[in-house]
């Protein structure tokens, strides 16, 4: 079994070259991918298809969808399939009969997946769900893809402390972070200013703060980009999405916060820039398709084919650039303030919002009342002293779960207030 014994950090910073041998034994890469029925599970599987069996499958997980689950087993020949839903270990158990393939269920059995002889492990379920399946992933001191979120938003320094502990390799999935760790490898560490995160802007980009606090849910889910889920959808047209990043860049790539900036930038063709000490910029563009920083992470610290459409700059004419307006997306303000005040702030930031968000889309709070509630609910539970730093897993998701009762309790004020 291949172990790569570098943190990625140090790795990407100082452009050392990895022994191959050690992370990709006579070329093979054996994947497991956790979330492997979602949208970067199945760009993930569209890849190792294109492949010519460079990648051997050994875990695939799933939350319920033991169809999608089984075919994908069967065709990528994986040796071991995990449904989260227990009670749908028997149609698994069913759908796979006769394959070989061995059946699990439950949160055990996606940790199981997780702790399988893998060397390179997606870690793509959506939601909290991800984060022990992630962390079990660490633990093993492989390499771990990250597109999962929650793992650093709710739990960043508890997830990459743990990683670094076991010498696991933690690669960016997210395309904005995947842009800065390619972009990182140009430069040292001690010669690092600040690295730039781009965002789209948004369905509310030249909006102004009266309509964006009275925008609709049919306005804010009309991305003018992406086609994307409604939640994700809602927090690029509030701009969290981005503050969400900023949480996650500050924990990949070890920085302070006003080393890390976000730039508007509708074409989403540049994903991110690093500016090193010279004034040098060096950003990493591609069409927007999940399957060119997927590819950079499954290939890594190799390069494969990727079927993404090839960047055409002429025929795009002009690419443009704004800057981001804290004033009316608060999403920006308040998640500096989350990451100034540390400990379990992060954390809350992101529960308050899922809250929020769930609350918009059923048309209980106005469009401004997302950010409100989110600020609300950091006042209550951070400033007020209550949300110290959680110092493992079960800590993290404890406060997650009281952020998001406390920001229940806060809806009706915020429903009821006007901007
Ligand atoms: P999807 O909703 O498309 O897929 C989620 C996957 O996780 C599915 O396989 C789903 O199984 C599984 N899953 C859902 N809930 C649970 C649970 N409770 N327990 C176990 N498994 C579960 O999500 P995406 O692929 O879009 O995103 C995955 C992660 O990557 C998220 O954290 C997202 O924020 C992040 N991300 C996504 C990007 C994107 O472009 N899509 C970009 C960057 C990051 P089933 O199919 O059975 O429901």
């Amino acid at each position: 079994m291949a172990s790569a014994a570098v943190s990625w950090f140090g790795d990407a910073m100082n452009a050392v070259p990895l022994r191959k041998s050690e992370v990709m034994p006579q070329g093979e890469r054996v994947v497991t991918i956790l979330g492997a029925t979602g949208s970067i599970g199945q760009s993930t599987v569209d890849l190792v298809r294109r492949s010519n069996g460079r990648f051997r499958i050994e875990a695939l997980t799933a939350h319920s969808n033991v169809a999608e689950l089984a075919k994908l087993s069967r065709e990528l020949g994986a040796t071991y399939a995990a449904i989260a839903d227990e009670a749908l270990y028997q149609d698994l158990k069913d759908a796979l009969a006769g394959s070989g393939i061995e059946v699990g269920a439950g949160e055990g059995a996606l940790v199981e997946a997780a702790l399988r002889p893998a060397n390179w492990v997606m870690a793509a379920m959506s939601g909290a769900a991800g984060l022990k399946p992630a962390m079990a992933a660490a633990g093993r001191g492989q390499i771990v893809a990250l597109a999962n979120k929650e793992c650093l938003v709710c739990a960043g320094e508890v997830f990459m402390r743990h990683a670094a502990a076991n010498n696991a390799t933690v690669l960016p999935v997210d395309s904005e972070h995947n842009a800065i760790f390619q972009a990182l490898g140009a430069g040292q560490p001690e010669h690092l200013v600040r690295i730039i995160l781009t965002a789209s802007g948004g369905p509310f980009r030249t909006a102004t703060r009266e309509q964006i606090e009275t925008a609709t849910v049919e306005q804010a889910l009309k991305h003018p980009n992406w086609s994307m889920g409604r939640k994700i959808t809602i927090d690029s047209a509030t701009m969290f999405n981005k503050a969400l990043e900023i949480i996650e860049a500050f924990h990949l790539f070890e920085l302070r916060t006003d080393q890390i900036d976000v730039l508007v930038h509708p074409q989403s063709i540049i994903h991110g820039l690093v500016e090193f000490a010279d004034r040098s910029v060096v950003a990493q563009m591609g069409a927007p398709d999940m399957r060119t920083p997927i590819a950079h992470c499954l290939a890594w610290p190799e390069r494969i084919e990727g079927p993404a459409t090839q960047l055409d700059l002429a025929k795009l004419g002009q690419l443009t650039f704004e800057a981001p307006d804290p004033v009316r997306f608060p999403a920006l303000r308040l998640v500096r303030e989350a990451l100034e005040l540390g400990g379990a702030a992060p954390t809350v930031l992101n529960a308050a919002n899922e809250v929020a968000v769930a609350a918009f889309l059923d048309r209980k709070i106005p469009f401004g009342g997302i950010a409100r509630l989110v600020e609300a609910t950091l006042e209550m539970m951070v400033r007020g002293g209550t949300a110290g730093a959680p110092a493992n897993v079960e800590d993290a998701l404890a406060v997650d779960h009281t952020a998001r009762n406390t920001a229940a309790t806060l809806l009706p004020e915020i429903a009821l207030k006007a901007s």
